[in-house]
C-alpha cells in the first residue's frame, strides 16, 4: 500500500503535539499509473498507422507520374485502410475519455430486450453467412422490456457478437442465448473458435489488450471493444464476464438489471 502522511501540529486546551493523518492512496495511485499507461498506449497506437500514412503519402508524391498505376492503387489502398483504422481508433478513444471525463450519459427508456438482440443478429446474419458460420438463437419466452441506453447496450452486444464471428475459424457455430433469473436478464454468446488461454482471460476486458495482435488488428480489431463494452454494462450497473466452459471456443455473458440502475445515470 502507499500511505500519504501529513503531519500537523496543534495546541489546544492545554494539550501540544503534533497530529498525524495517514491516507492509504494506493488506489489513487493505481488510477494515476493506469491513465498514464493509457496515454502511453494512445501514442504508441496512433503512431504506427501515422507512419504508414505518412511515408506512403510521401512517396507518392515523391514520384508523382512515374509510379505504375497498379502500385499507385496499392500504396493508395494502404493509406486509406490505416486512415480507417485510426478513425475508428480514435473514436473509440473519444468515448473512453467521454467515460473517464464523466461527460456521458446513459439516455435510458424501457426497450425490449429481445428486440435488441434481434437487432444484432440480423445485422450480423450476412457477415455470418459470409463466414459459413451456423448463428443459433435460443431465447428465452417473454423476455422483459428493461430500462437502459438502448444504443450503448446493441454497441455491446453487437460488439461480443462480432468477436465470435472474428474470432471463429469459417464454417464455426455461434450460439447467442438469453434469458430472465430474479431482477436480470442475461445474454451469453458462444462461439467454438481460437478461444482464449488461461493466461489472457483476466484481461481481455483491459484497454487495447488483445491476445493475438497481429490477428486483431488483421480484422481491424483495436482493442478497445470489450473495454467500452464493460464501461458501459457498469454503468448499468450490470456485468459482462467469460464463462468458464469445457468446450474450446469462448462464451461471454452478459447480465442487466431489468429496472436500470439505481444510481448515477
Ligand atoms: P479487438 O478490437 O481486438 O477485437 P476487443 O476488446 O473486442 O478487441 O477484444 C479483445 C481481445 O480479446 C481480442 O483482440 C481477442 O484477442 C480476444 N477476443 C475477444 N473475443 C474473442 C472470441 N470470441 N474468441 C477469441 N478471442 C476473443
Amino acid at each position: 500500500a502507499t500511505l500519504e502522511v501529513l503531519l500537523a501540529p496543534f495546541d489546544r486546551e492545554g494539550a501540544a503535539g503534533v497530529m498525524a493523518v495517514i491516507h492509504d492512496v494506493t488506489e489513487q495511485r493505481k488510477t494515476e499509473e493506469m491513465r498514464r499507461e493509457f496515454v502511453a498506449n494512445v501514442s504508441h497506437e496512433l503512431r504506427t498507422p501515422l507512419t504508414n500514412i505518412r511515408s506512403y503519402a510521401e512517396t507518392l508524391v515523391d514520384s508523382a507520374g512515374e509510379l505504375p498505376t497498379q502500385m499507385e492503387k496499392d500504396f493508395l489502398g494502404v493509406i486509406l485502410n490505416e486512415s480507417d483504422r485510426m478513425t475508428h481508433i480514435v473514436q473509440d478513444l473519444l468515448t473512453l475519455s467521454r467515460f473517464d471525463s464523466g461527460h456521458s450519459e446513459l439516455k435510458l427508456a424501457r426497450f425490449s430486450f429481445e428486440g435488441a438482440i434481434r437487432d444484432v443478429y440480423n445485422a450480423v446474419a450476412l457477415e455470418a453467412q459470409r463466414h459459413g458460420h451456423t448463428v443459433m438463437l435460443d431465447l428465452e419466452k417473454g423476455l422483459p422490456e428493461i430500462l437502459g441506453d438502448r444504443e450503448r447496450i446493441l454497441q455491446v452486444m453487437m460488439n461480443v457478437v462480432a468477436n465470435a464471428i472474428k474470432y471463429t475459424p469459417d464454417g464455426g457455430r455461434i450460439k447467442i442465448s438469453a434469458g430472465r433469473e430474479r431482477g436480470r436478464v442475461w445474454m451469453e454468446v458462444q462461439d467454438n473458435g481460437i478461444g482464449i488461454p488461461k493466461e489472457d482471460r483476466p484481461r481481455i476486458f483491459e484497454r487495447f489488450y488483445r491476445v493475438d495482435k497481429a490477428r486483431s488488428r488483421e480484422s481491424g480489431g483495436t482493442g478497445l471493444g470489450l473495454s467500452i463494452a464493460k464501461e458501459i454494462v457498469e454503468r448499468h450497473e450490470g456485468v459482462i464476464r467469460l464463462v468458464d466452459r469445457r468446450e474450446p471456443g469462448l462464451t461471454i455473458r452478459l447480465e442487466l438489471k431489468i429496472e436500470g440502475p439505481d444510481h448515477g445515470a
